[in-house]
C-alpha cells in the first residue's frame, strides 16, 4: 500500500466515524426531544385535571397568562397576585432594564403564596407545597391534578401572608368540603354517588 492510499484510507475511516457519530447524536437528541414533549403533555393534562377538580374549565389550564390568573383564583388569593406572578415575564417582554431581578424575586414570592395556599386547599402541608411550588410548579400542579387522594376544598381559608398568618392562629375551616365532578367540573351536592350533570361516578 502506497503512502497516499494509506492516507486516503485513514481519511475515509474518519469520515465514516464522524458520519456515524452525527447520526447517533441526532437520534439521541431526537429521543430526548420526544421525552420532553411527552413529559410536557403529561404535565399539561395534570394541570387540566387540577383545574377541573377546582371547578374551573379545563381549557383555562392551557391558555398562557389566563391559566396563571385562574390558578391564583383556585388558590383563593387576590387577583393582584396574578400581576406579581407574571411581572417578570411582562418586564422582560417590554425590555425594561434593571427590574429583572426585582420582578423575578417578586414573581417567585407570589409563586410561593399560590402553592402555599393550594397546599392548604388540598389539605397538605402548605409550607412544603409552597417551597416545592417555587421550583417545580408545573409538576406539583400536575400531581395535585392526578392524585385521587387529594381533593380540592374551596371552603379552606387562605393565608395571604403565608406561614406568618397561620402562626397568628388563623384556623382553617374543615366543615363540608365542596366537591366538583372530575368529568364536567360541575359542583357536586354533598353525599351524591354520581354527577347530576354528566352521570360520572364520584371518586
Ligand atoms: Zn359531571
Amino acid at each position: 500500500m502506497s503512502e497516499e492510499q494509506l492516507f486516503n484510507n485513514v481519511l475515509n475511516k474518519n469520515a465514516e466515524f464522524f458520519d456515524n457519530l452525527t447520526g447517533g447524536l441526532l437520534i439521541f437528541v431526537g429521543i430526548l426531544f420526544l421525552i420532553l414533549i411527552a413529559a410536557l403533555v403529561v404535565i399539561i393534562i395534570g394541570e387540566v385535571k387540577l383545574f377541573k377538580k377546582a371547578g374551573k374549565p379545563g381549557w383555562a389550564a392551557i391558555v398562557p397568562f389566563y391559566s396563571t390568573y385562574v390558578l391564583v383564583e383556585i388558590a383563593g388569593l387576590n387577583w393582584w397576585y396574578f400581576l406579581i406572578a407574571i411581572s417578570g415575564t411582562i418586564v422582560s417582554l417590554l425590555g425594561i432594564d434593571g427590574l429583572g431581578t426585582v420582578t423575578l424575586l417578586a414573581a417567585r414570592a407570589a409563586n410561593f403564596f399560590i402553592f402555599y395556599n393550594l397546599g392548604k386547599k388540598f389539605k397538605k402541608d402548605p409550607t412544603t407545597y409552597g417551597i416545592l411550588g417555587l421550583f417545580f410548579y408545573g409538576i406539583i400542579a400536575a400531581i395535585l391534578g392526578y392524585s385521587k387522594n387529594m381533593q380540592y376544598d374551596s371552603s379552606v381559608e387562605v393565608s395571604p401572608n403565608g406561614p406568618i398568618d397561620d402562626k397568628k392562629g388563623n384556623t382553617t375551616k374543615t366543615a363540608e368540603p365542596e366537591r366538583f365532578c372530575l368529568g364536567c367540573g360541575k359542583k357536586l351536592k354533598p353525599g351524591v354517588q354520581f354527577c347530576e350533570n354528566c352521570g360520572k361516578k364520584v371518586e
